[in-house]
């Protein structure tokens, strides 16, 4: 077995690989096994690289042109790419995802990220307004767009890689630097990504990665931090209330991706075979941590039986094992994330639920014995109030309910403090655009799920977030646009 020191993640400032004092272990939720230890950040090393990313706002990243620096995050995607492998494996060992997913999910988004904002920002235009004036001359407007400055980048570890680089890729694309802090649970492919930042040449101090945990560690004496210009953070509403709270303190700007308990509506006129499908892809995907998952699921009662039984057959297709051993569904992120969604499966028990299937953990007679798995499961028969259908599980778990008409199940869809995304199933056009335009949500898809155009606005309303990341939309919140007014 490596030592102790070949094992350590280090964090990264101003282009140096920096050890700490302590370091916690990060485990295989696959088998419990130890993946590697990581340097914890205690507030100096965290200061040092916010003075990092600060002074190189100044440097040779600030004088260099657009399309340098566009070629350089193009040179970061290539990198990602010629070092795929690798990080397909680190990706693995800190969640236990599938090869599947990983291969064709995170790891080619963590590249595209790059590719996508590096294009983008060649394309971006300004606005310019001419004005009449008393003297007859007029005058002109234009507008520049200037980084923000230091970006603090908290991100969460259900889609590491991805979730990291979705804002990484822009602020580093509108020039700013940024000071990353991954989830505690997934530091591997972020420190890959220090790595490649270093071997392609992006100037010391644009890009510099702490590691630690959220509260009284890493994540705090960082959002909390005097010289960072503004905050982007994806992970839990609660956690999005803590940095708000240090936000306000600096009135600095934030850009908040959360939680969700998202709706699939299943009409009757639906295309029963997609939707099924579509439905066992937005419940059990990534073992259902994906923040755009379906938690609720609302069927018109003519198909809800029929439905009911499909989506059972289905999940219980569903080969729950090793990434690597052909299967569909790895286990969750870690035992502590397995104690919480086990304490809702005894609550929903509690609380009146018809278990369709699942609701336990698998046995495998092996080291898996030793992971974080669960079965994915069904649930029937709660009623609109009960806790679980109300509160974000993050599981690979759905409760299915009958309606009767649109306006009720419109209704039941947005009584929810969260306001992500919703998925339709329907094949009448005009009902589609009817239900659709009143969903209470930042996305809404019509006989699909979680299919993505970079470009488009992606966010969430109510407790799920705050402002909107793609395309232009995450170029303007890493930018200050300064308004030029000319005298003519
Ligand atoms: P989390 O909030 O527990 O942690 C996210 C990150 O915040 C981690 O890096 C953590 O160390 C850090 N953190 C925690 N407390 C902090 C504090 N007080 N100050 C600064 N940093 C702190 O979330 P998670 O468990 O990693 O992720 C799962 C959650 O993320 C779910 O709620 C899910 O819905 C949400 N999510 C939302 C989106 C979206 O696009 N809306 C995408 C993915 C995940």
């Amino acid at each position: 077995m490596p030592s102790k020191q070949q094992k350590t993640l280090m964090n990264y400032i101003a282009g140096e690989f920096v050890q700490s004092n302590s370091s916690f272990e990060n485990i295989n939720p696959v088998d419990g096994v130890l993946v590697n230890y990581v340097a914890e950040a205690d507030v100096g090393i965290v200061n040092n690289a916010v003075l990092a990313a600060k002074e190189a706002l100044t440097g040779e990243w600030s004088k260099m042109g657009l399309e340098q620096r566009s070629s350089l995050l193009h040179a970061v995607a290539d990198g990602i790419e010629d070092r795929f492998d690798d990080f397909v494996a680190a990706e693995i060992a800190d969640t236990g995802k599938s090869y599947y997913q990983v291969n064709n999910i995170d790891i080619p988004r963590g590249a595209a990220n790059f590719r996508v904002f590096a294009d983008l920002i060649k394309t971006r235009p300004a606005p310019c307004f001419e004005m009449d004036t008393p003297d007859g001359c007029g005058a002109l407007n234009y507008a520049v767009n200037k980084p923000v400055g230091v970006v603090a980048i908290v991100s969460p570890w259900n889609l590491p890689l991805l979730l990291m680089t979705w804002k990484v890729a822009p602020a580093l694309a509108a020039g700013n630097t940024v000071v990353v802090k991954p989830s505690e649970e997934t530091p591997s492919t972020a420190t890959l990504l220090a790595e490649v930042m270093d071997e392609v040449g992006i100037p010391k101090g644009v890009f510099n990665l702490v590691h630690g945990f959220g509260p009284k560690s890493a994540g705090e004496f960082l959002v909390s931090h005097d010289h960072i210009d503004c905050i982007t953070f994806t992970g839990e509403s609660s956690t999005g209330t803590a940095i708000m709270k240090s936000a306000a303190e600096g009135v600095k700007p934030v850009s908040f991706e959360l939680g969700g308990k998202n709706a699939a509506i299943i009409f009757e006129d639906a295309n029963f075979d997609e939707a099924v499908a579509g439905t066992v892809r937005s419940v059990f995907s990534n073992c259902g941590q994906v923040c755009l998952c379906s938690e609720r699921v609302y069927v018109e009662r003519p198909i809800f039986d029929k439905f009911v039984t499909a989506l059972k057959v289905e999940a219980e297709k569903i080969k729950v094992g090793r990434p690597d051993d052909g299967s569909d569904m790895g286990p969750l992120v870690s035992r502590k994330h397995r104690d919480k969604v086990l304490a809702y499966f005894a609550l929903a028990v509690k609380e009146g639920a018809n278990v369709i299937t699942g609701g336990d953990i698998p046995h495998f007679g092996d080291e898996r014995d030793n992971g974080a798995f669960v079965n994915p499961t069904i649930w029937t028969g709660l009623s609109e109030d009960a806790r679980c259908v109300k509160e974000e599980i993050f599981g690979p778990v759905c409760h299915i309910s009958p309606f009767d008409t649109e306006e009720e199940v419109v209704s039941k869809a947005n009584d929810t403090v969260y306001g992500l995304a919703a998925a339709l199933w329907t094949s009448d056009l005009k009902r589609a655009h009817r239900v659709a335009r009143q969903m209470e949500v930042g996305i809404c898809w019509v006989n699909d799920w979680f299919l993505r155009d970079l470009r488009t606005p992606f966010g969430g309303v109510k407790l799920s977030g705050i402002g909107r990341e793609g395309g232009i939309h995450s170029l303007d919140f890493y930018s200050e646009p300064l308004n030029i007014c000319i005298k003519l």
